[in-house]
């Protein structure tokens, strides 16, 4: 098969959601309907799936590598497709409590994103943030509404939060029959707003196997299901006389996101799921080098990565240490164009240094693959990739260089140092080694010296990662202290030096060389900002 076949044939997509909407729960399902396992809970093996911040630690002392994001493949055909079967690629997003830089990547690494809603408790602070950032970015996100098993709320009433909250206008395209808490099926809307079907589910044994569909007409729905099935046309045809049809367009765009109920306990829905993925979801694009770096190369560069060109990929995440038996760097990378053969020869952008592949892998829980061949839209992990950090290039053939990775806007600040002076020399190795991995973004001045830097994080679970490989890779025992800042701006050295002079604003350069300055709170910002309008202080912002 040819790349282009290969990349047409490919999905890859990330599922977000907040802790406990049931990811872990989704992605046994999606494997279980892929036939990838033959019973639930085989991938992860824990009963009691939830992990808590301690389990999670302890996971990471053990290096598992469950936290780290890995991705899984599988190839997956729907009913009465003739073709050659789908490659999907599920990439995780890091399981913890707290949404890090690491997710914001990995959104980067993908096509779409699977948006998972808990029909409880519908949008969740924390998770807001990830949507807005898809929306921003314009990632297509398919919406599932999960847990729709259990006693929940309104399903028109989740769909106008999601409305309101995120600006974006889900479109039914599988509507549940029975409220939340009597999951009876779906009804599937089509194109035009109008149900044409109805699947029946039947409950298998804890949900642990793929649970029966049957399916009927609309009629036939409606005598089985009586005012259940009413009320649920009723529903979706209210929402599609309101303009809420799939419109494949406004939803490559994220103004629109197709809807779908599911239990991923049960396995209701996750059929649909899959089958929605396969037929909507973008399959992989070449991409375009970073317009800067065209201009400053002396040698040539493409300008832009066509799927059937040679081999590019991005590397967008680099984790080291995860197996202790081999003390090794894994970089996580996406094939972006043509056929990557493991072994192959192949030059990191940024150092125009070249390499070789030879142990390539796919990188699932703890299991670890060889791999041989991968196409647009794959996710390999490189071992012993140590140069390699998210946002890097890796081409053969023609130079390429895709822009570099968007910084995220860090909430959140502490300094580090280590515990015992005697271990400096180790605590500034570790240093060296988790900011090129990019685990927070690490400042320094002047005043403050080399040996406690400030940290700055998306979210303060990364602070907890930092001092724990920390401990467990180099070593070094950490410390941290309360800094008193709460903003972060981008500013310029001429600005840098007034705003040096104001009180409770600190300047520090961020390892990439930005000038980066700290304010107590954004009401000092704000202060600042109108008593200097001529001082440069731009958002860290998501693109
Ligand atoms: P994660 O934190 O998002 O990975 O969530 P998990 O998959 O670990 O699920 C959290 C809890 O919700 C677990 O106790 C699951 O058994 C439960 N859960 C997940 N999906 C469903 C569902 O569809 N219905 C019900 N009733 N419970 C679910």
């Amino acid at each position: 098969m040819s790349t282009l076949s290969e990349a047409t044939r490919r999905r890859t997509f990330a599922v977000i959601a907040h802790p406990d909407a049931g990811k872990s729960t989704l992605t046994e399902a999606l494997a279980l309907h892929a036939h990838v396992i033959t019973e639930a809970g085989a991938t992860h093996g824990k009963g009691n799936r939830k992990a808590t911040v301690s389990d999670w630690m302890e996971m990471e002392k053990d290096r598992g590598i469950s936290i780290a994001s890995s991705a899984l493949q599988f190839e997956y055909k729907p009913e009465g497709y003739e073709g050659e079967p789908y490659v999907i690629n599920l990439v995780d997003t890091p399981g913890h409590a707290d949404f890090s830089e690491d997710t914001y990547r990995v959104l980067s690494a993908v096509d779409a994103a699977v948006m998972l809603i808990d029909a409880a408790k519908g949008l969740e602070p924390q998770t807001l943030k990830l949507f807005r950032v898809c929306k921003a970015r314009g990632l297509p996100i398919i919406t599932v509404i999960n847990k729709w098993d259990r006693i929940g709320r309104e399903p028109l009433d989740l769909v106008e939060e999601i409305v309101t909250e995120i600006d974006l206008q889900p479109t039914p395209l599988y509507w549940p029959v029975g409220e939340a808490g009597d999951f009876r099926g779906l009804a599937h809307v089509d194109d035009d707003g109008e149900v044409d079907s109805y699947v029946h589910f039947t409950r298998t044994a804890g949900g642990s196997t793929i649970a029966p569909e049957t399916f009927y007409s609309p009629d036939e729905a409606e005598s089985k299901e009586g005012d259940a099935w009413e009320t649920a046309v009723m529903e979706a045809e209210l929402l599609a006389g309101d303009g809420a049809v799939h419109d494949q367009q406004m939803f490559e765009q994220c103004i629109t996101s197709p809807l779908i109920f599911a239990s991923a306990m049960l396995n209701f829905g996750v059929h649909q799921i899959l089958d929605t993925l396969c037929a909507i979801a973008p399959a992989p694009e070449g991409r375009a080098s970073d317009p800067a770096a065209v201009e400053a190369s002396t040698s040539a560069m493409d300008e832009f990565r066509e799927l059937d060109d040679e081999f590019s990929g991005v590397v967008f995440k680099v984790q080291a240490g995860m197996d202790k038996s081999h003390r090794d760097t894994l970089a996580f990378m996406r094939v972006v164009s043509g056929e990557f053969d493991r072994g192959m020869q192949v030059t990191h952008a940024q150092s125009d240094r070249s390499f070789s592949t030879k142990y390539a892998l796919t990188v699932f829980g703890r299991t670890r693959d060889t791999v041989d061949t991968a196409y647009p839209g794959d996710i390999i992990g490189l071992v012993n990739a140590g140069s390699l950090a998210p946002g890097d290039t890796i081409y053969s053939g023609r130079k390429v260089q895709f822009p570099p990775m968007p910084q995220f806007a860090p909430e959140y600040f502490q300094t580090l140092r280590a515990k015992s002076l005697g271990k400096y020399k180790q605590f500034r190795k570790a240093l060296e080694q988790l900011d090129s991995e990019g685990v927070v973004q690490i400042l320094r001045n002047d005043l403050r010296g080399d040996a406690a830097p400030v940290m700055a994080a998306v979210g303060p679970m990364q602070f907890e990662v930092m001092q724990a490989r920390m401990e467990n890779e180099y070593n070094v025992e950490t410390v941290t202290e309360p800094v008193p800042y709460s903003v972060a701006r981008r500013t310029d050295a001429e600005s840098a030096e007034e705003l040096g002079r104001q009180r409770g604003v600190e300047i520090f350069t961020r390892t990439d060389g930005e000038l980066i300055a700290l304010f107590g709170d954004k009401w000092k910002l704000a202060f600042i900002e109108r008593e200097h309008p001529e001082l440069t202080m731009e958002p860290l912002v998501a693109d």
